[in-house]
C-alpha cells in the first residue's frame, strides 16, 4: 500500500495573521538604548518586561525574518513547567534549595503567562488543563512512581503532581495499553503563532522597533551589524535559540535539533469522545523517545516527535523543516495510541529547529561591562521558558537584583560541544539509543537501564 505525503505545511500558521506591516519598522533610526536580535517569544518578552522596568527606554528587535519564523512559530503548544534539565542535575551542580527555587520560579511563570496574556487580550487558545504522560508499560509505570517519590521529597504533593491509577488515567484520556498515569497538574497549551503576534503586537504598542527581514551578520558591544545598517546601542541582547550558532561568541554553545510535527483534521464529535482530553490537557506517554501531543482549540490532534536526523555541522536549512518518513512514523505513533484514528485524515506536516546546550540547562547571561547578554539553550521546553527568561534578562539589564537573578540558570555555562565528526557521531547515536530503548523494554518488558545509562552518560555535563 503507498502511504500519501502528509501536505507540507505549518498548521499554526492558518490563522487571520494581522497585517504584520504594522509591526515593522524601516531602519530609519539607527540608535537605541536596548537592541535585542531574534523576534521569538524571549526576544518579544525581553522587549516586553524592559519597557515595564523602565519605559524610558529606546528598544528594537532586529529579526532575520519574520516574527515568530523561528521555534516559537512553530512548536507544540506546551505552555508547561517542565525543564529541559532534571531537579537533581540543578541540585548536584547548585545545592536542592536552588534546584526548587527554579522548578517554583516555573510554576509562577505559568501564572505569569496566563496573567498578562489576559491583561494583554491576547487570545492564544490558553487553557491550563494540566499535562498527562500515560503509563502504558510496567516499566512507564516505575519510572513515574520513582519520579513522583523524588518530587514529594521536594516537597511538591498532590496539588502539582499526581499519580493515576489505570481508571483515573482512562478518564482524562482513552489511550491504548494504558496502565496508569503521571499528571502534571499546572500545565497548559497554547496557540504558538497567536502567541507570537499577540506579543508583536503589544511590544509594538509599548514604542518597540521590530525590524523584520534584516539578518544580523555581527554584533560587538555597543554595535550589531545587518546587510543594510550598523545599528549602535549601549546593550546588545542575543535571543536566537538553535541559529545561534551563526555568531562567533556562541560557536558550539547550542546545536540545532529538529523536531518534527504532524496534525489531523477537526475530530468529529464521536471521535473526540473515544479519546477523551475534555480539559485539553497535553499528552504523551512514558516511553524514552521524546513524543508531545495536544488537542487544539479547533478540535485537531497536533502531535510531535524528535526522531529527525541531526545534520553535519549543526547544519539549518528550510529543507530540513520537513521529514516525510518522521512524519508518517509520528502519525503510525498517534494511532498506535489512538487506534480510532486510523481513517483520519492528517492535513499538517511541520518542523523546525530548537537549540540543545551540551548540558540540556538553558542560560540567561548579562555582562554589565560589555553590555552584552543572551537567552536561551531551552531544548524542546522554552515555551515557558522564555518567559521567565526574558523577565530575568530585563532585571538584569536594569540592574536590578531580584529572586529571578539569583537563580541558578543565571550566568550558567554549559560546555561547549565536541568539534565535528564526534558531535555527528553522539548526537545521532543518542536519537537511535533512545528508539534502540523503547524496542527493547516494548519486547522485553524490561528496563533498558544499560541502554538509558548510557543516554544520560553521553548527555550529562
Ligand atoms: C517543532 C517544535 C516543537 C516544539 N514544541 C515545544 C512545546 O510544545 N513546548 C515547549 O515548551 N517548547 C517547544 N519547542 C521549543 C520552543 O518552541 C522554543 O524553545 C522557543 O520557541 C524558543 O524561543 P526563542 O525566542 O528563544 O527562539 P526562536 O523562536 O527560535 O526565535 C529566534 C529568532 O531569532 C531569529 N534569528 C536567528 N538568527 C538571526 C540573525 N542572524 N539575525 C536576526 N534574527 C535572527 C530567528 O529568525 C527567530 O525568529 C518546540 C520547538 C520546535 C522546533
Amino acid at each position: 500500500m503507498t502511504i500519501e505525503a502528509i501536505p507540507e505545511k505549518c498548521l499554526w500558521n492558518e490563522i487571520d495573521v494581522p497585517d504584520i506591516s504594522h509591526v515593522v519598522e524601516s531602519g530609519d533610526c539607527d540608535e537605541f538604548d536596548v537592541l535585542i536580535i531574534g523576534a521569538g517569544y524571549t526576544g518579544l518578552w525581553t522587549a516586553f518586561y524592559l519597557h515595564l522596568n523602565d519605559p524610558s527606554l529606546r528598544i528594537a528587535i532586529i529579526e532575520k525574518n519574520t516574527v515568530g519564523f523561528g521555534a516559537s512559530g512553530r512548536n507544540g503548544g506546551w505552555c508547561s513547567t517542565i525543564m529541559p534539565m532534571s531537579l537533581d542535575s540543578i541540585a548536584h551542580r547548585y545545592g536542592r534549595e536552588q534546584a526548587i527555587a527554579l522548578q517554583n520560579a516555573m510554576f509562577a511563570t505559568l501564572d505569569e503567562i496566563k496573567y498578562r496574556t489576559t491583561a494583554l487580550g491576547i487570545d492564544c487558545d490558553f487553557t491550563q488543563g494540566g499535562s498527562i504522560q500515560v503509563l502504558r508499560s510496567v516499566n512507564q509505570v516505575e519510572r513515574a512512581a520513582s519520579r513522583i517519590r523524588n518530587l514529594r521529597e521536594s516537597g511538591y504533593g498532590e496539588d502539582f503532581y499526581q499519580l493515576l491509577d489505570r481508571e483515573e488515567s482512562l478518564n482524562l484520556v482513552k489511550m491504548s495499553k494504558t496502565c496508569g498515569g503521571f499528571l502534571d497538574v499546572h500545565s497548559a497549551v497554547l496557540h504558538p503563532k497567536k502567541l507570537c503576534l499577540g506579543l508583536a503586537t503589544a511590544v509594538r504598542s509599548q514604542g518597540t522597533a521590530i525590524i523584520e527581514n534584516s539578518p544580523v551578520l555581527s554584533y560587538t558591544p555597543g554595535q550589531v551589524q545587518t546587510r543594510q545598517h550598523t545599528y549602535k546601542a549601549k546593550v546588545v541582547l542575543r535571543t536566537t535559540e538553535a541559529f545561534s550558532s551563526s555568531f562567533s561568541q556562541a560557536q558550539r554553545s547550542v546545536i540545532p535539533l529538529y523536531s518534527m510535527m504532524v496534525a489531523t483534521e477537526p475530530l468529529s464529535t464521536a471521535i473526540r469522545s473515544e479519546i477523551g482530553l475534555d480539559s485539553r490537557q497535553s499528552f504523551n506517554d512514558g516511553r524514552n523517545m521524546v513524543i508531545y501531543g495536544q488537542r487544539t482549540a479547533d478540535n485537531r490532534l497536533a502531535f510531535g516527535g524528535r526522531g529527525a536526523p541531526y545534520h553535519f555541522g549543526s547544519k539549518i536549512l528550510p529543507s530540513f523543516d520537513f521529514n516525510q518518513k518522521v512524519a508518517q512514523g509520528l502519525r503510525s505513533t498517534l494511532i498506535e495510541l489512538f487506534p480510532v484514528l486510523e481513517r483520519t485524515e492528517f492535513t499538517h506536516h511541520w518542523g523546525g529547529p530548537l537549540a540543545a546546550p551540551r548540558d540540556w540547562t538553558f542560560n540567561i547571561s548579562y555582562d554589565p561591562l560589555s553590555g552584552l547578554g543572551s537567552a536561551g539553550g531551552y531544548v524542546g521546553d522554552g515555551v515557558a521558558t522564555s518567559n521567565l527568561a526574558g523577565r530575568t534578562l530585563a532585571d538584569l539589564v536594569c540592574e536590578r537584583s531580584t529572586e529571578l537573578t539569583r537563580l541558578s540558570c543565571v550566568n550558567h555555562f554549559s560546555k561547549k560541544w565536541e568539534i565535528e565528526p564526534l558531535r555527528f557521531v553522539a548526537v545521532n547515536s543518542l536519537t537511535k539509543m533512545a528508539m534502540l530503548a523503547d524496542w527493547k523494554e516494548d519486547k522485553t518488558g524490561r528496563p533498558a537501564s544499560i541502554i538509558n545509562g548510557i543516554i544520560d552518560k553521553i548527555s550529562d555535563a
